[in-house]
């Protein structure tokens, strides 16, 4: 591992000025957590053991961690005028993401979550996209300056479908890195797909797309073939404690997670878009990049929260030493 980070350090983490390494487009969602011995079935009331209100949201969680891994980093999204939306930009500013495009919307709630995690660390997640739900394509045709100072376009799909489809049309029109986490579920144009450069699913959304049920690494090595027929070049799918199976042309990898204390595993899916995509930008080696982002969300899940759980570069590297 320590090698392998070596010579990614080496390849040259410079900042460019007036650049960008990514442009995160998506969701930001302040996370209501209760922890739970065991999460709830159907009509069933739990008590949770203890509460945490934490920043979230799959865009969030995924530029900051990025932003902790010291990339230079600008986020495109929508909140509320309300209290929590104050708390997620200033969250966002506090982690040197540039959020001039994070817009706020009036009379509009933001984004929420209510998350159940057990004792194993597995988590329930219910959601309301509040104002997450009203980001337009004029809002994205306005972050275009950005856009093209920026290397990587990373999304999710916890906006309007439209939209999404959009912002891949303008990044691939731009000629930019395209980092797409098909989360949650959502069914868009194969046409647009073709045009990512990177595809990251988890073990449901690569179900979807595959035709399979993935659950293991073998049937996940299976279904990224499958889901490279669709045109896209790079493909990951996440399997949680497992680490990931990787297809980058002809070739299939799959890199274990490090064996770690799981406490809470929210936001772990978000910490490895936002780490391979630093990784991916700054070194070219999408290789080794899934090796590291791998062991950068095995170590998110040391710890409670999504953003709270984020590690700094200096922890990431002190970890693997
Ligand atoms: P979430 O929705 O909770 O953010 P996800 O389903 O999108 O998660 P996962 O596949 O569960 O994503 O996890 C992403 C990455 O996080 C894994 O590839 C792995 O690196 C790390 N990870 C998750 N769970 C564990 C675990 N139990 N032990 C070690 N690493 C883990």
């Amino acid at each position: 591992m320590q090698n392998d980070s070596k010579k990614l350090y080496s390849k040259g983490m410079k900042k460019v000025e007036n650049k960008y390494d990514l442009i995160v487009f998506g969701s930001l969602n302040m996370d209501y957590v209760g922890y739970v011995d065991k999460l709830p079935e159907p009509g069933e009331t739990v008590a949770s053991n203890s509460f945490n209100i934490g920043p979230g949201g799959k865009a969030a969680n995924q530029v900051i961690t990025a932003a902790k891994l010291t990339a230079t980093t600008a986020m495109v999204g929508r909140v509320g005028d309300d209290h929590i939306g104050t708390v997620m930009k200033n969250e966002l500013a506090q982690a040197g993401v540039d959020d001039e495009n994070v817009l706020i919307s009036p009379g509009i709630q933001t984004g929420i979550a209510m998350v159940s995690v057990d004792q194993s660390g597995n988590n329930s997640i219910v959601t309301y996209k509040g104002a997450n739900a009203i980001l337009t394509e004029e809002d994205v045709t306005h972050s275009l300056d950005k856009m093209k100072r920026a290397e990587g376009v990373v999304l999710q799909l916890e906006m309007d479908k439209q939209v999404g489809e959009y912002t891949i049309q303008m990044a691939s029109d731009l000629g930019k890195k395209i980092i797409l986490n098909l989360a949650p579920i959502v069914d868009i144009d194969s046409e647009v797909l073709k045009l990512v450069d990177l595809l990251i699913v988890n073990e449901p959304e690569s179900s979807f797309l595959s035709g399979m049920d993935v659950n293991s690494v073998d049937s996940a090595k299976e279904a990224v073939e499958i889901i490279s027929k669709i045109g896209i070049d790079n493909i990951v799918i996440t399997l949680g404690g497992e680490g990931a199976v990787f297809k980058t042309g002809d070739i299939i990898k799959h890199y274990p997670a490090s064996k770690v204390n799981v406490v809470d595993t929210t936001g772990a899916g978000d910490c490895f878009v936002g780490a391979v995509s630093f990784f991916w930008i700054r070194s070219g080696d999408l290789d080794i990049s899934v090796k590291n982002a791998v062991n950068v969300a095995a170590l998110s899940v040391t710890k409670q929260g999504a953003i709270t759980s984020l590690p700094s570069l200096a922890e990431y590297e002190q970890f693997i030493d």
